[in-house]
């Protein structure tokens, strides 16, 4: 069993080395920004509260996000049994509080936390050309800023909350994807 936390800011690449770790260990998937977006596709009561911080650059509210995780979690125990990996959660200190009460509470833990670290500048780059491919409506340029200023503000404190733990693995996530994947490999089974 590996559960793993995949940490950057927005366009770091979790989501394309997520899917790199999934096939080679086998994990299951939790995106809250995934989840959070096909309840905005299927108009559902969360969808439209989740759309106007989304939209503004802004993180939904802590209790509504960990209320969503643990359901995800206890709806796919089954698929979760070889491990999971956490794209977009936590993104501040009581979501990483909370995740690890939730996990306690089914008799696991966090095993390591994937920290992709890429300069601003490329970062923004990143965003908006996957506005362009994705037509994702928070990757223009002024969500993009509201976005990364939301993520030094309440989620870069978490590199130093699991790095206390020994946790954080800290990735150069600049370079070709396989190249990356292949720095994230090493400092996995190297722990
Ligand atoms: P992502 O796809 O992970 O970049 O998430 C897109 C947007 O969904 C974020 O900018 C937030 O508005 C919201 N979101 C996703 N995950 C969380 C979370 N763990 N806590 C709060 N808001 C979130």
């Amino acid at each position: 069993m590996l559960n793993i936390v995949i940490f950057g800011a927005p366009g770091s690449g979790k989501g394309t080395q997520s899917d790199k770790l999934i096939d080679h260990y086998k994990l299951f998937h939790i995106s809250t920004g995934d989840v959070l977006r096909d309840n905005i596709r299927r108009g559902t009561e969360l969808g439209k509260t989740a759309k106007g911080y989304i939209d503004q650059g802004q993180l939904v509210p802590d209790e509504l996000i960990i209320n969503i995780l643990a359901q995800v979690l206890d709806e796919n125990k089954d698929k979760a049994s070889e491990g999971v990996i956490f794209d977009g959660f936590p993104r501040t200190i009581p979501q990483a509080e909370a995740l690890e009460q939730l996990l306690a509470d089914r008799g696991t833990q966090i095993d390591a936390v994937v920290g992709l670290e890429v300069p601003e500048d490329e970062l923004i780059k990143r965003i908006l050309l996957r506005g362009q491919q994705s037509g994702r409506s928070d990757d223009n340029e002024e969500t993009a800023r509201k976005r990364l200023d939301t993520y030094h503000n309440q989620t870069s404190p978490l590199k130093a909350y699991y790095e206390k733990q020994g946790k954080y693995l800290a990735i150069d996530g600049l370079g070709s994807i396989d190249g990356i994947f292949d720095l994230i490999k090493k400092a996995l089974d190297n722990r």
